[in-house]
């Protein structure tokens, strides 16, 4: 090698690193920024506000981040990364963050009411800081600081214990959610065009509500509405509560009947497996069992099928009970086992049971859409129809169903035919009215007066 490429080699490597240098600098100018997701508030700002985001800054090192809620001139800030104060910052993945912080009017006391904006900016940075990359996510919501507002329009509201009532009412903004709270049991109103008000009043709303036979008398009974941004009120209204007389009775369980029902109960309900029971647990442990978990494991079935309901009425007539049957057992019985002389559970029975021979016609009560046409546990084979607006009728322990879940029937359609299959003790139809998925009495539905008093006048003089 002679001497002047000798001399050009430290020449060379300053050159190629001085190469390598400019294009990694260059290189890290052109990433991309660091990628922003805002994920609250999605609509809405209201008296509270939950802000959340993430930033994912890749490879490289967050360095700044910066949030706010814009209005026209006015910009509050509500994050910042350098002094994050009651923020709370989580570490979800290597290269990604979560900035939650929970604000009250207090922190914008400055905002109106109307359109705003959320932004956040994120800087990250390369090569020690010599090169950055700045981000900016935008995103739209509306300032609301006003709770909706409710008024009654219907008078005269009668709560039998363990039955249903109907109440209109306005609300506004029409927009907001909005029903009857009984306790803690929420029912939604609807648009009264939907239940079959002839209005063009799109604050005017239907809701049914019921007072469950679970409940204490005095539960509290309100008005409820909530608007996207969670600004809440309640209102009272005028109702009376009237207490029910529930019977007693007693029901003897022999070994035949657990050698017939157990085994089939078992062999068609998968929800079964899922309650712990010994291996060596025997017919009439396996009986208790069904008596008491897998109810209320159907009865959980049962009320997710409610959020199937239609959202308009969907029958005109009353309810019809099943021709030539006879009430055996009533709403809200309240039963005491018994086998081999020893009280072995109690149960409350929440239907009608109808007796009636095996393999006639069950008819639907009234017109509506099937949601259910299978097996369900101690209900044997099982058919509900759905009425609109949360109202649902079921029919129990049928030897054969005819119809598919989706399809329409009128009232009088036939569902099905009698039988024994789940918890029954003999050919009978176990019939109840669900609202919400819960159970309700249904004389009230089948009785003509009733309907014209608590549903059919109300709407008519709904405007
Ligand atoms: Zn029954």
């Amino acid at each position: 090698m002679d001497a002047v490429v000798i001399r050009l080699i430290p020449a060379l490597v300053l050159l190629a690193v001085a190469a390598l240098g400019a294009g990694l600098y260059v290189g890290a100018g052109r990433g991309p920024g660091p990628v922003i997701e805002i994920h609250e508030p999605a609509r809405f700002i209201g008296r509270q506000v939950q802000f959340e985001a993430t930033i994912d800054a890749g490879d490289a090192d967050l360095i700044a981040v910066t949030a706010a809620i814009e209005q026209n001139a006015v910009t509050v800030p509500i994050f910042s990364l350098s002094t994050p104060d009651n923020s709370r910052i989580a570490q979800e993945t290597d290269t990604r963050i979560r900035i939650s912080r929970s604000l009250t009017r207090d922190a914008y006391r400055e905002l109106t009411e109307g359109s705003a904006s959320i932004s956040v900016q994120a800087t990250h940075a390369r090569l020690f800081g010599l090169r950055e990359r700045s981000a900016t996510a935008r995103h739209d919501v509306e300032a609301r600081f006003t709770a909706p507002r409710l008024s009654v329009a219907s008078s005269f509201h009668y709560v039998n214990h363990g039955g249903a009532e109907l109440v209109v009412y306005r609300v506004n903004p029409p927009d907001v959610e909005s029903g009857v709270r009984v306790g803690d049991h929420f029912y939604r109103g609807y648009p009264a065009s939907a239940a079959g008000v002839d209005t063009s009043d799109a604050a005017l709303r239907v809701a049914l509500f019921a007072l469950l036979h679970g409940q204490e008398l005095d539960t509290p009974i309100r008005l409820y509405a909530r608007d996207g941004a969670g600004n809440e009120t309640e209102a009272n209204f005028d109702h009376r509560v009237f207490p029910r007389r529930f019977r007693r009775s007693r029901l003897s369980i022999s070994d035949r009947f657990l050698a017939r029902v157990v085994p089939a109960i078992i062999a068609r309900s998968d929800a079964f497996s899922s309650i712990p029971l010994p291996p060596d647990a025997g017919l009439l442990e396996q009986y208790l069992a069904i008596n008491g978990q897998l109810r209320r494991l159907n009865g959980e079935r049962i009320r997710e099928l409610a959020a199937e309901t239609a959202g308009e009425r969907l029958w005109s007539e009353p309810f019809r009970q099943l021709a030539n049957s006879q009430v055996e057992s009533g709403f809200g019985d309240h039963r005491t086992y018994v086998y081999d002389g020893r009280e072995v559970d109690q149960q409350v029975h929440l239907g009608f049971d109808l007796s009636v021979t095996a393999n006639v016609p069950i008819l639907a009560a009234n017109a509506g859409r099937v949601v259910w046409a299978d097996y369900l546990g101690i209900f044997g084979n099982c058919v509900i129809v759905d009425h609109g607006l949360g109202l649902q009728s079921l029919y129990a322990h049928l030897v054969s169903i005819g119809v598919r879940t989706g399809d329409a029937v009128a009232i009088n359609d036939p569902l099905g035919r009698s039988g024994m299959t789940g918890l029954a003790g003999g050919d009978h139809l176990h019939f109840t009215m669900l609202l919400n998925g819960e159970p309700i009495s249904a004389v009230e539905w089948w009785d003509p007066h009733w309907i014209e008093d608590r549903v059919t006048r109300k709407l008519r003089a709904a405007f």
